[in-house]
């Protein structure tokens, strides 16, 4: 009889959208004329379309492999194709990171390789989460049997967990800026993460998802960015966020040369070689025609206008935070990051404050106890939608809780 991974019993239900989802369905059918005014700021994905010159490039990769004379089947190293490693080694090196195109391996998008990294990591290691976090760090872990423990991010520390010298972790997974509080880590504090992991001989898991959405100057727009972070960091990127690839599918993962941990016979292993192996073994590599889109982000044109798309969110953001810093609700992100992460007024939680403003002002966000523990109390605004909606919710949650 096929035994089943038992382990999934142990996940905790994703019940977040689905229970958003029923409300709203509830709302709406005893309310349908309130319903039609519906504006939804919980959207976790992007809504302006790819820039002109990365559907270009995508539609001639396309044409070309309808040609006898430059289609391409498997890709040799299933690594990612030389000019579009080469593309993001340069970029990196844009924001003072040095990652040399080797340790960059193409994925079809951040969240398979958080998900799938902990395969290279054995049993028995002490996992470190921050609490509210993106969830598949914790549901990667607890698939692969494997318990975790929670760095609280909350209202004193900015939600900027922070390493704690009296808990001995081996696995780190921070986000940064964080998906959902919009926080994110100066220089300082993480290299204070880089100092413990080194001191540990920890492996910090880094998910810069939202780094194109930085505007502090003092805020690393990678790990790499830190002296040390190349003896024990991998970083995960997506073009998700940043170019709008959220249905087009491409990041990058780089796992460093330096990155070097002993196996229990004390040999150094260096932890490229296990995720070369890893990928190699079971990933076939990504699309042609999506690699030459990603290549075409890179560009000066192809930055140039992703980053009009990034300041029509970042316009959004301001509005959302304007309203906030107008009827006094504290926040955090917004500066950093396309999420606006408030604390519910009046010692409210999170889901009595969602089908507040569901029922009272037709505005959806997500209530931030879907994220976490510290996550009670707040909620996540993003900037998703348009300007127009953007500012007829806010002025809606103004007239509400002036
Ligand atoms: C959206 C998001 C990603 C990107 O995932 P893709 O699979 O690349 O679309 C990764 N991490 C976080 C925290 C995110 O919010």
């Amino acid at each position: 009889m096929a035994k089943l991974n038992e382990n999934f019993g142990n996940l905790k239900k994703n019940y977040l959208f689905i229970e958003i989802a029923k409300r709203i369905k509830a709302y709406s059918e005893q309310n349908p004329d309130e319903a039609k005014k519906l504006i939804r700021m919980g959207i976790g994905d992007v809504t302006r379309p790819l820039a002109p010159v990365v559907v270009d490039a995508m539609v001639k990769a396309a044409k070309e492999m309808g040609e006898m004379e430059t289609f391409r089947g498997y890709e040799d190293s299933g690594a990612g194709y030389d000019f579009l490693r080469e593309a993001v080694s340069k970029y990196y090196k844009s924001f003072g990171a040095d990652v040399p195109a080797e340790e960059i391996r193409i994925s079809d998008g951040a969240k398979s390789d958080c998900g799938n990294i902990i395969s290279i990591f054995g049993s028995g290691n002490t996992v470190l989460v921050t609490d509210p976090a993106y969830p598949v760090y914790v549901d990667s872990n607890i698939m692969n049997g494997n318990s975790v423990i929670f760095a609280d991010s909350t209202e004193e520390n900015g939600f900027n967990a922070m390493p704690d010298k009296n808990v001995k972790a081996d696995l780190i997974y921070l986000c940064s800026p964080n998906n959902p509080t919009g926080s994110a880590y100066s220089k300082e504090q993480l290299k204070e993460w880089v100092d413990y992991a080194l001191a540990n001989d920890a492996v910090i898991i880094y998910d810069a998802a939202y780094e194109a959405f930085i505007t502090e100057d003092n805020i690393p727009r990678s790990i790499y960015c830190i002296e040390g972070a190349k003896k024990c960091a991998i970083e995960i990127c997506s073009l998700s966020k940043t170019a709008s690839f959220t249905g087009t599918r491409c990041g990058y993962t780089v796992v460093p040369f330096d990155l070097v941990r002993k196996n229990s016979k004390g040999e150094d292993i260096k932890i490229a070689d296990l995720w070369a192996r890893r990928q190699g073994s079971c990933f076939n590599g990504v699309s042609y025609p999506v690699q030459r889109a990603a290549e075409a982000v890179f560009t000066e044109e192809g930055q140039k206008q992703c980053r009009e798309n990034i300041a029509y969110y970042q316009e959004n953001a301001r509005i959302i935070m304007n309203a906030l810093d107008e009827i006094g609700i504290k926040y955090t992100g917004g500066v950093n990051s396309p999420y606006v992460w408030l604390k519910c007024p009046n010692g409210m939680d999170s889901w009595a404050f969602f089908d507040m403003l569901l029922t009272k002002v037709q505005v959806v966000g997500t209530p931030g106890a879907g994220f976490g523990k510290n996550g009670d109390g707040w909620f996540r605004l993003t900037s998703f939608s348009t300007h127009e909606k953007t500012a007829e919710a806010m002025e809606r949650v103004k007239s509400l809780l002036k």
